[in-house]
C-alpha cells in the first residue's frame, strides 16, 4: 500500500503515520523528520533549512522533492509508504504523482485527518508548554524530550497553520478529484483516531 496522511500541524499524522506503518508493515516517512536530520548537520543545508523550520515556513519544493524522490527509491519503501507531512503544496502533489507513475504505481488512499483549529493550536501549545517547563529543569518532561520542537512557540504555531491551511484546502481537492480522499476524524484520543483510519482502510482494500 501507498499511502498519504494530509492533517494541519498537530492534527497527529506523525503519531498516526507510525501506528499505520507497524500495523501494515509500511515504511513511514516523514518530511519534517528528514528535514529536523537534515538542520542537525549544520551544513549550508542543514542551517538553511532550520532557518525556514525556526519561521514555520516551507522549505522550497525543490529541496523537499529532491528529498523525498531519493528516499522513495530506497530499499525499504519497496513493500509500500505512509507518506506524513508530504505533499504539503501542489506542486509537491504532482511531482509524487509523476515520480509514482514514472514507477508504473499509485497511491491507494489519502487520508485528511480532520481537527477542527481550535484543538490544533491547544495541542501544539501542549508541546511548546513542554518545551518551556523542560528548559526549568523539570526531570518528569525528560522523556517526551523528543517531541520538543523550537516551531511550537505562539507565534510560529499561528505562522504555520496560516500557511498550511490554504494549501491544504488545494490538496484535499486534488485528490478527491482523483477519488482518492478518506477524511477521518482526527478529535478524540490516538486511538480514537487510529481506529477511524483503519475503518478507512477496510474501503480501500475493498
Ligand atoms: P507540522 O506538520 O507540525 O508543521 P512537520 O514535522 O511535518 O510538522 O514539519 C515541520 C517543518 O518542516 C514545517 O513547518 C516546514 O518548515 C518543514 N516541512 C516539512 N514538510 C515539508 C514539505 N513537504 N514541504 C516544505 N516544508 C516542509
Amino acid at each position: 500500500m501507498r499511502l498519504v496522511l494530509l492533517g494541519l500541524p498537530g492534527a497527529g499524522k506523525g503519531t498516526q503515520a507510525k501506528r499505520i506503518a507497524e500495523k501494515y508493515h509500511l515504511t513511514a516517512i516523514s518530511t519534517g523528520e528528514m528535514l529536523r536530520e537534515a538542520a542537525k548537520e549544520k551544513d549550508t543545508f542543514g542551517l538553511r533549512v532550520q532557518e525556514y523550520m525556526n519561521k514555520g515556513e516551507l522549505v522550497p519544493d525543490e529541496w523537499i522533492n529532491s528529498l523525498v524522490k531519493s528516499r522513495l527509491q530506497e530499499k525499504d519503501v519497496e513493500n509500500g509508504f505512509v507518506l506524513d507531512g508530504y505533499p504539503r503544496t501542489l506542486q509537491q502533489a504532482k511531482m509524487l504523482e509523476a515520480y509514482l507513475q514514472s514507477q508504473k504505481q499509485n497511491l491507494d488512499a489519502v487520508f485528511f485527518l480532520d481537527v477542527s483549529q481550535d484543538t490544533l493550536r491547544h495541542r501544539l501549545a501542549q508541546r511548546g508548554n513542554l518545551r518551556s517547563k523542560e528548559k526549568q529543569g523539570n526531570s518528569q518532561i525528560e522523556a517526551k524530550r523528543e517531541k520538543i520542537r523550537l516551531d511550537d512557540k505562539p507565534e510560529v504555531i499561528e505562522n504555520r497553520l496560516h500557511i498550511n491551511k490554504e494549501l491544504m484546502e488545494s490538496l484535499i481537492h486534488f485528490y478527491k478529484e482523483r477519488n482518492l480522499l478518506y477524511v477521518i476524524n482526527g478529535e478524540g484520543d490516538f486511538d480514537n483516531v487510529f481506529d477511524n483510519i483503519n475503518e478507512g482502510l477496510l474501503s480501500v482494500n475493498k
